[in-house]
């Protein structure tokens, strides 16, 4: 299904020299790129950067299958994980879908997950829809509770409206909330599927510029001092 309204865009994959596969965008390394293009280049261009799975991202990955399970074959959540079943429960009965991957070509057409032709990619952990509305939801595991709601950024909830509209359809109204353990953010809209489809392709523009150049700009920022693993960067806090 193809967005209607929408100009087609050039079906410009974006390869980068060294792994000669064609880059496919996702919320993760679309904010990646605006935190700061350098790192950006070394994890998913240069790939220098190994990826490492911290404590908190196996419990949230952990945290997902379990709810997965829960919803999506009536399996119970672990005993330690129980504190979720208040956020489960509210969708017995109902049509959801869950942890579904979806993916669509430059020119916003759906694809399969993996064609070759996929520009943007994601997962949606929940999501629901009557002929007119959609509604998705997305669980935030979080190690420290005091931080819940910090750094909200609603792009990925757009990007799963995007990718949802494209695949199954565009609804009237599109509602979606992060979903912490103890409670559900502010409701965003997410109804301007075209917005973010164009708010993608300027950031994707952006990025095949710096590409073509092999020019990032070193976005210095609070993750300099002790977040990021870029250590050839000048700017890393982390360099002796
Ligand atoms: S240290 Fe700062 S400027 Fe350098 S790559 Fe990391 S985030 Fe970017």
């Amino acid at each position: 299904m193809t967005m209607p309204d929408i100009p087609a865009a050039l079906d410009r994959r974006v390869r980068p020299p060294a792994a000669g596969k064609p880059l496919v965008y996702t919320f993760s390394n679309l904010k990646n790129y605006r935190t700061c293009p350098e790192q950006f280049a070394q994890r998913y261009v240069h790939k220098s950067l190994p990826f490492v799975e911290s404590d908190a991202m196996k419990r949230g990955n952990a945290v997902h299958a379990a709810l997965e399970a829960r919803l999506g074959a009536g399996k119970p959540l672990p005993d330690d994980m129980a504190v979720w079943e208040r956020w489960a429960a509210p969708f017995d009965g109902r049509k959801v879908h869950v942890e579904q991957r979806l993916a669509i070509t430059a020119s916003g057409a759906a694809c399969d997950f993996w064609d070759a032709a996929a520009w943007l990619r994601g997962k949606l952990d929940l999501w629901m829809a009557s002929d007119y509305h959609a509604f998705l939801l997305d669980w935030k595991y979080k190690e420290d509770l005091s931080k819940i709601g910090q750094y909200e950024d609603p792009f990925e909830l757009e990007i799963g409206a995007l990718l949802l509209s494209c695949n199954e359809g565009q609804r009237r109204k599109i509602i979606g909330h992060y979903c912490y353990e103890t409670g559900l953010s502010q409701p965003y809209d997410l109804s301007d599927v075209k917005g973010t489809l164009l708010k993608v392709r300027e950031i994707a523009k952006d990025i095949e510029r710096d590409l073509a150049a092999q020019e990032w700009e070193k976005k210095r920022s609070g993750l300099c001092k002790a977040w990021c693993d870029v250590l050839t960067c000048e700017h890393n806090g982390k360099r002796t």
